[in-house]
């Protein structure tokens, strides 16, 4: 009785692997392009306004909201007109790092910012070789400046 419930738990098992095999799931990345859902967490984007200012104001808000410590700001005052300043405001951030060996992901920066300056992008190729790598500047991550890879499309 013990022999023939095994050999139907193994029918029933194979069963559903058969049933699912034409449910081909595996993503021949990086041939084919990742599908991403559109809440997916990837490499941060620091925004600009409709005219290519900064919209972050060095307000701080995200780094301390951060569990993992993982923002560097420094925070700086650009005097001249808005047509000429960097940030919408006189206030900027003249430094803005994000260490990705401390991110964990958790979108708390985006959620905290006033300003909407920062949000979660979709590049998720982060991997370098050393930890000086892992540190992502400013310049690094402005919208002006980094390009959505190649490899993945957004879910509609
Ligand atoms: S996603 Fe979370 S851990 Fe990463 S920088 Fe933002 S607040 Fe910090
Ligand atoms: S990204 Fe937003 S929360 Fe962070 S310092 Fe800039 S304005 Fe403030």
């Amino acid at each position: 009785m013990r022999v023939l419930d095994v050999v139907k738990a193994i029918a029933q098992g194979l069963a559903t692997t058969f049933r699912h095999l034409p449910d081909r799931v595996t993503t021949q990345y990086p041939d084919e392009p990742v599908r991403l859902e559109r809440r997916f967490r990837g490499q941060h984007i620091l925004h600009v306004d409709e005219n290519g200012r900064e919209k972050c104001v060095a307000c701080f808000l995200c780094a301390i909201a951060c569990p993992a410590d993982a923002i560097y700001i420094e925070a700086a005052e650009d005097l001249r007109p808005y047509p000429e300043r960097i940030g919408v405001d006189i206030r900027y951030a003249r430094v803005y790092d994000i260490d990705y060996g401390k991110c964990i992901f958790c979108g708390f920066c985006e959620e905290a910012c006033p300003k909407d300056a920062i949000t979660m992008g979709p590049n998720f190729e982060l991997a370098w070789y050393t930890r000086e790598d892992m540190i992502k500047h400013k310049e690094d991550l402005l919208i002006t400046r980094q390009r959505v890879s190649p490899h993945l499309e957004i879910a509609p």
